[in-house]
């Protein structure tokens, strides 16, 4: 059964754009132009996800967010941001986004966000335990316990979370950026070295030969790769 996804955006060819991105990918797709009609979909149909743009007409998209989990609705909603606005992050943090994607952003990234909130409301709604192995490594998201070689290893949360977010996806090149955004939110005082030194704190921990890693790679200049 393909997923439902909800796009919320007033730029006719941005519209025009990711509803034959997102229909090409399998996904069937609604769409609205203002935030009036957009929330009246949402609150009318069943959808998977809602891609919601911030500026629009009619209701903004912090309005549409805040009415929807006013009324109970719990489906994942990726926000669209202008590129520097942090403090839209922050307000829709607080009302309930479950992601953020600035724009203009590249097709490649929209479409890995989606599958990854997908991939994470489907896992709570089975209450399915989310597990993962590789080489002699266990990783246990729910209990937020890892091993290696049967022994257990001490990891700290964001080490956890910087995991997660790896194995998720994994096979795929992930920038700095997009760990920093994804992992720390941009909190204050957060840089990219703080990235490099999270991924040679796993490295230590989970690779044989932290010197050179089989998992966890770096592309230099562009980020870094997880291999299990
Ligand atoms: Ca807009």
């Amino acid at each position: 059964m393909s997923h439902r996804i909800l796009l919320v955006e007033d730029e006719p060819g941005l519209v025009l754009t990711l509803s034959d991105l997102l229909s090409a990918e399998g996904y069937q797709v609604d769409s609205a132009t203002d935030g009036v009609s957009g929330l009246a979909l949402a609150l009318a149909e069943p959808f998977d996800l809602l891609i919601l743009d911030v500026m629009l007409p009619g209701k903004n998209g912090f309005e549409v967010l805040r009415e929807l989990r006013q009324q109970g609705r719990d489906l994942a909603v990726l926000m669209l941001t202008a590129k520097t606005q942090v403090v839209d992050r922050v307000v829709g943090l607080k009302l309930g986004a479950d992601d953020y994607l600035s724009k203009p952003f590249e097709p490649a990234e929209l479409l890995a966000r989606i599958e990854a909130l997908l991939r994470r409301t489907r896992k709570d709604a089975a209450g399915a335990t989310s597990q993962f192995r590789f080489a002699d490594v266990e990783v246990d998201f729910d209990r937020g316990t890892v091993s290696k070689n049967g022994q257990p290893l001490a990891m700290a949360g964001k080490e956890l979370q910087l995991l997660r977010f790896l194995i998720e996806h994994r096979g795929n090149v992930v920038s700095r950026d997009t760990l920093l955004e994804s992992v720390w939110q941009y909190h204050a005082g957060v840089s990219s070295r703080t990235v490099d030194v999270h991924i040679a704190w796993l490295r230590q921990k989970l690779e044989d030969n932290p010197q050179l890693p089989r998992h966890i790679h770096t592309l230099r200049g562009v980020g870094y790769r997880f291999v299990p």
